[in-house]
């Protein structure tokens, strides 16, 4: 918990600051909402999410005929832990064969992210396997080669240019061989090319289904957090090309606008599963809403 609070500093202490101002408001009024209203938007936790705590805050505060601002506090942050709470149990590759296609736009943090990952599991003692299945830029490739050595995991590569269904189809047969618990697959996120970017993740995915079926299949978005609503937005879309399981938000750690997470995760139907707070292997941590809302407001 501790670091996860130093990796929200930025965040965290910009909220602390205002937040110390409107509790410590001598009236419940609309001043009072108003603030509380702008911390929440300069925290990016969006217009959307932000209008659902102020109104749910404003029937809390009648229906307990509350006074004081300071006692608006606790409820707030339950509020907004309440309008998180995502149903993610069928999300899962952790005791069962997984393949976990990762998707998102070039810059997110997806080959660092898939480094992280390989890490941590190899770490627990799972095997894992990384296929660099986004041809598209030979420096793609040789990224993700890097940190497959660093995470000490074996990689699947064709060249440059190469079918991304032709590299899925020998990792999967390679993950098989080696009795691999998780595959994670790097993918093209060619948001602009919707139609060859569909294609290509079917195709992927009808591979797997028909050569692994014993195998858990997830798609894994990763967001970079410091491109606030734009990420949300991205997320959107990348839904609209196919069926997300969970989502990453990357380099939470340089921004001041963290509660884009919240946003995130109140408004679409996706449960965010990590997030990145740095550039090193060590830092993606699993995401604890509840957690989460304490870091930045408590
Ligand atoms: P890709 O193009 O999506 O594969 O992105 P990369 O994995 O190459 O990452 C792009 C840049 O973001 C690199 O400089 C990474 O070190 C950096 N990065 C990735 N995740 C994080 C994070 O959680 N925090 C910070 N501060 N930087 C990150």
């Amino acid at each position: 918990f501790a670091r996860l609070k130093a990796g929200l500093a930025k965040t965290r202490d910009n909220i602390v600051e205002s937040f110390t101002d409107v509790f410590g408001a001598s009236h419940i009024d609309d001043d009072f909402y108003e603030n509380l209203e702008e911390t929440f938007i300069m925290a990016d936790m969006g217009y959307e999410t932000t209008e659902k705590v102020i109104e749910g805050l404003k029937q809390k505060v009648e229906d307990s005929h509350i006074k004081e601002p300071a006692a608006c506090k606790e409820l707030v942050i339950n509020i907004i832990k309440n309008q998180m709470s995502v149903d993610d149990s069928a999300y899962d590759f952790e005791n069962k064969k997984s393949v976990v296609l990762v998707i998102g736009v070039n810059g997110v943090g997806k080959t660092t992210t898939i480094g992280k990952l390989a890490a941590q599991y190899r770490q627990r003692g799972k095997k894992v396997l990384m296929a660099a299945a986004d041809t598209f830029r030979a420096a793609a490739i040789d990224q993700l080669k890097t940190w497959a050595d660093r995470a000490q995991v074996d990689i699947i590569s064709h060249n440059e240019g190469a079918d991304p269904a032709a590299v899925v189809y020998d990792a999967v047969a390679a993950a098989k061989a080696r009795d691999t618990d998780i595959l994670l697959v790097d993918t093209a996120g060619r948001l602009h090319n919707k139609k060859n970017l569909m294609d290509e993740l079917a195709k992927m995915r009808r591979i797997i289904t028909r050569d692994y079926p014993e195998a858990n299949v997830e798609a894994l978005i990763v967001l970079d957090g410091t491109t606030g609503q734009n990420a949300l937005e991205q997320a959107r879309q990348f839904s609209n090309v196919t069926e997300l399981d969970g989502i990453v938000i990357t380099k939470l750690d340089g921004t001041a606008k963290g509660g884009i997470a919240i946003a995130i995760q109140a408004e679409l139907d996706v449960p965010v599963k990590f997030i990145g707070v740095g550039e090193k292997i060590g830092d993606l941590q699993r995401f604890d809403p509840q957690e989460y809302v304490n870091a930045l407001f408590a």
